[in-house]
């Protein structure tokens, strides 16, 4: 069952920081001891995420998810075991023992890390088209549109061929299937048997995930006659779009620094900026925002500046995202591009500053949105019932910008005057109808959010908790349990394998949490041992031990007092009396008699 040993996963756990892991995927910031983010699990308002770099484990204080490296990769990833052991042996460069047909899993080469290595194979090879005679055009046209040469390089742009097989082709030699590329979602299925290429004649604009992993392609058309201008990677193993932004990989770094990510619609309208220096703008994969997207960006930054088209359509899409970028507390502005141009053509024609200014100067997300209903109002020309959805609208929008405090009540009041005085209607009207709102959208928002926090871990009274917290802590400390309590005291269903293992380790002398939890067995109770060893570490050293002195008393007490009973139900052979009556002579050295 076991498909890598444990020496090797050992190896491999060692080899990757857990803080530099999951930096990789959530911002964190050293407090105390510990580093902390907002957890990916849940829809976290405050840093929940806790990294101890000490013990390699994470733990969320609101949702409960916790564990190891391997443990954390799965979770994200929805990698299983290996797959986590896996591409993590990869990060570090470790070289993966081979493995035998029989122990591969099911669906053979279909597995996440298999597929990203068929994404790598196409990346090369859609490189090398591009700067073949067949990809003259598209090189063209990359140059036309403002890349720069070494800007192609760094994105590893790519040309697709025009005809059905090239990929397909070049993979057959490359030892690539059919069905791997089917799976990675760059060839389709052709009714009545055999496949073709997805992508074809087209400028290939790989996308990456944040640790650099090419998981999907965006393919832009190079005739005229094509219908679909852009056309992506469908969903995948490898791919979920409403959890991915493009360039993300690149700008994160920028997006970190400056507190400000940029958020754009189109490929191009990403990199132009990316190339000249604008260095914090991601652009979203022909979906509308999700409310991933929003986390995603809200764990690395304060703000959000939203550049989307100057026609309905963008605005619309703004204010939508608005709302979720609200209830995830980022401050958001929208910016808008003069004369109907794009993001993309703006840097190009006017520059980088000019971009950057417009970025800085855009206005916060409210104000547009009042901008825009005030605008829509003018034109409507006042009839009764234009001003009566008008008047609904700005409510709706101040209720809920209130609701999650990006208002106050001041800033209500005034708006309320502001809305009466433009529409003709009371201002007390509109704040009593802006309450009623706001009381709703709060409602919305409250039932939308964290979980109660979990602590019962670090109050707990049940001794078989309290000794493994510690011992997860204090290894040191195994001899002298051993000599009073056995695994086979821990009769809980849950604690019992984790005793059993901490047990095995320690009679070898290697008791380590990374011991413990280096193992698939063990995989299963990664969060547990997250929790353990967590509660472990509040108790303190001296403290730790003065529990598990007790706890260690405590559990001896319920074990005489079941033997008496079972004493008294007769149930005890010679043999366990003997043992019995040697350990009450012996009261120091209590071994555990062994009743079955
Ligand atoms: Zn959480």
């Amino acid at each position: 069952m076991a498909k890598f040993g444990e020496q090797f996963i050992q190896q491999v756990q060692q080899a990757i920081d857990i803080v530099e892991l999951i930096g990789q995927y959530v911002a964190l910031k050293l407090r105390g001891k510990e580093y902390v983010g907002l957890c990916p699990f849940h829809d976290d308002k405050k840093p929940s995420l806790n990294v101890s770099p000490t013990k390699q484990i994470f733990k969320c204080f609101a949702c409960g998810a916790g564990g190891d490296v391997f443990k954390f990769l799965s979770l994200y990833e929805q990698y299983n075991f290996p797959e986590a052991v896996r591409a993590l042996a990869e990060r570090a460069h470790i070289p993966i023992p081979a493995e035998s047909a029989a122990q591969r899993q099911t669906a053979p080469g279909l597995s996440k890390p298999d597929l990203l290595k068929v994404t790598a194979f196409a990346v090369e090879f859609y490189r090398e088209q591009l700067h073949g005679p067949a990809g003259r055009g598209a090189l063209d046209y990359a140059r036309r549109r403002g890349l720069s040469d070494e800007s192609i390089g760094r994105f590893a742009l790519g040309y697709s061929p025009d005809g059905w097989d090239g990929l397909l082709t070049q993979g057959r030699r490359g030892g690539i299937s059919q069905e791997q590329l089917v799976a990675a979602g760059l060839a389709l299925r052709r009714e009545g048997g055999g496949c073709y290429d997805r992508f074809r004649h087209r400028l290939m604009f790989p996308i990456f995930d944040p640790t650099g992993s090419v998981i999907a392609f965006g393919g832009r058309a190079l005739s005229e006659q094509e219908r679909a201008k852009y056309i992506n990677s469908p969903e995948s193993v490898l791919f979920d779009k409403s959890g991915q932004l493009f360039a993300f990989n690149w700008a994160r770094e920028q997006i970190k620094a400056s507190g400000t990510a940029v958020v754009v619609e189109g490929y191009l309208d990403a990199l132009i900026p990316l190339q000249a220096g604008v260095g914090n703008v991601v652009a979203t994969l022909g979906t509308a925002l999700t409310e991933r997207h929003v986390r995603m960006l809200a764990n690395h930054a304060r703000e959000v500046v939203l550049v989307f088209d100057a026609d309905q359509a963008g605005a619309a899409a703004a204010e939508r995202a608005m709302e979720i970028f609200m209830a995830q507390q980022v401050h958001v502005r929208v910016a808008t591009i003069p004369a109907g141009k794009d993001p993309c053509d703006y840097c190009l024609g006017e520059g980088p500053e000019a971009l950057q200014a417009l970025i800085a100067d855009a206005p916060d997300a409210m104000q547009h949105a009042w901008d825009r209903r005030l605008a829509e109002y003018q034109q409507a020309g006042g009839s009764p019932a234009d001003r009566q959805k008008a008047v609904r609208e700005f409510l709706r929008l101040v209720a809920c910008s209130a609701a999650y405090g990006a208002i106050d009540e001041l800033r209500q009041g005034q708006l309320a005057q502001h809305i009466g005085h433009i529409l003709n209607v009371p201002a007390a009207d509109l704040q009593q109808e802006m309450r009623r709102l706001s009381r709703q959208a709060r409602g919305r928002a409250q039932t939308g959010g964290a979980p109660a926090p979990r602590d019962s871990e670090m109050i707990t009274k049940d001794p078989h908790r309290i000794i493994l917290q510690v011992l997860l802590n204090q290894p040191e400390l195994f001899g002298g349990v051993n000599e009073r309590v056995g695994a086979d005291d821990f009769t809980n269903e849950q604690l019992a394998p984790v005793a059993q293992k901490v047990w095995s380790l320690g009679r070898e002398d290697r008791l380590t949490l990374e011991a413990v939890m280096g193992s698939e067995e063990m995989f299963p109770y990664s969060q547990l041992l997250a929790d353990l060893a967590m509660a472990g570490e509040r108790l303190g050293q001296d403290g730790g031990a003065q529990a598990m002195d007790k706890a260690v008393e405590n559990l001896l007490y319920q074990r005489s007092n079941r033997e008496i009973k079972q004493l008294q139900a007769g149930r005890l052979d010679d043999e366990a009396l003997r043992q019995l009556s040697e350990h009450h002579r012996r009261p120091d050295q209590r071994r555990a008699p062994r009743i079955q």
